[in-house]
């Protein structure tokens, strides 16, 4: 039998271990393992790495805890729009939504537009028209709302910062949500979800949404999903950066990544990291900020989980 394999991420950026509470690192653990458990049993029972990374990022937008799903942040107006994508490595087919609200699971939407309509990208008013029109899953606004990201809008108001995701006692942390994947039949799967930045101009898209920028898969070469200050994630194409320096280049998932998150990002500026995936069940999970919310998973491996750098 192949090796199956996940990798999952839950936001990068300015984790700090001093603003840490013990119980806090052990709800994010585990939201974590639940999700990787749930994106590693499709896998286990010889699923698809599209279900899979489907099942982890549910489980991650039902967690109030990651800016995706319920826990997204607010937008300037105080709303909570989402943007989600998620890519399938062997077909190259891919579904993204991007401004969508009251959407329980906007990255199921995201796969709904990938199989159910004829486009790859849907937008706002449309893109609840086709919501509506397939029956996603709807909640009310209430269903939506956080104490604390409310109060971090209000934060963000008052000095007119856009702030990318919590801002919690001086931790800056990017909570977006995605998960790639590697199933017994050698496919790959990459999905990203999130609310985007807090106070984020109404309009606004982040890089998540956007393929080959916040998500990318490719069976030839990998499956990448990535979190950070999606305006530098987009101007470096990120994920097909590092899909073309393997694919072109020659090289190796460890080496593209590298050069992308430790060189030609830090290089302008943009903070943060993904998780990426190749087609042999090579993890790696880079990332230039403090911390990032991590998590993996092969076949014969236990569950690496990981906050902090090192
Ligand atoms: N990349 C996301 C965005 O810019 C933010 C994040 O990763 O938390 O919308």
């Amino acid at each position: 039998m192949k090796q199956y394999a996940i990798a999952i991420h839950g936001g990068a950026g300015t984790i700090l271990r001093s603003v840490m509470t013990a119980e806090k690192e052990t709800a994010y653990k585990k939201g974590l393992e639940d999700a990787i458990i749930a994106g590693e049993t499709i896998l286990k029972a010889g699923g698809n790495s599209l279900d899979a990374v489907e099942a982890a990022i549910r489980s991650l937008e039902d967690n109030p805890l990651f800016n995706a799903g319920k826990g997204a942040v607010f937008t300037h107006e105080g709303k909570n729009e989402m943007d989600a994508s998620l890519m399938e490595g062997k077909t190259l087919m891919a579904g993204a939504v991007t401004g969508v609200k009251n959407i329980k699971n906007p990255i199921s939407l995201a796969k709904a537009v990938m199989q159910k309509s004829e486009h790859v990208f849907m937008a706002g008013e449309g893109a609840m028209a086709f919501a509506k029109k397939i029956n996603a899953e709807m909640k009310p606004d209430d269903y939506f709302f956080v104490q604390q990201r409310y109060d971090q809008l209000q934060e963000a108001l008052k000095s007119d910062t856009i702030v990318l995701d919590h801002t919690v006692d001086k931790e800056k942390k990017f909570g977006t949500v995605g998960a790639v994947a590697l199933d017994i039949q050698g496919n790959l799967a990459a999905g990203t979800s999130t609310g985007g930045m807090t106070n984020k101009k109404n309009g606004r898209v982040g890089d998540t949404p956007m393929i080959g920028a916040g998500t990318y898969a490719n069976n030839n070469t990998c499956a990448i999903s990535c979190t950070g200050h999606g305006e530098f994630f987009i101007r470096s194409v990120v994920a097909y950066d590092i899909s073309c320096l393997m694919e072109y280049k020659g090289l190796s998932l460890k080496e593209a990544c590298e050069i992308v998150v430790q060189q030609k990002l830090v290089k302008i500026g943009g903070e943060g990291g993904l998780i990426a995936l190749d087609a042999k069940g090579n993890i790696e999970l880079p990332f230039n900020s403090e911390g990032m919310y991590r998590a993996s998973k092969k076949a014969d491996n236990e569950i690496y989980i990981g906050i902090y750098k090192g």
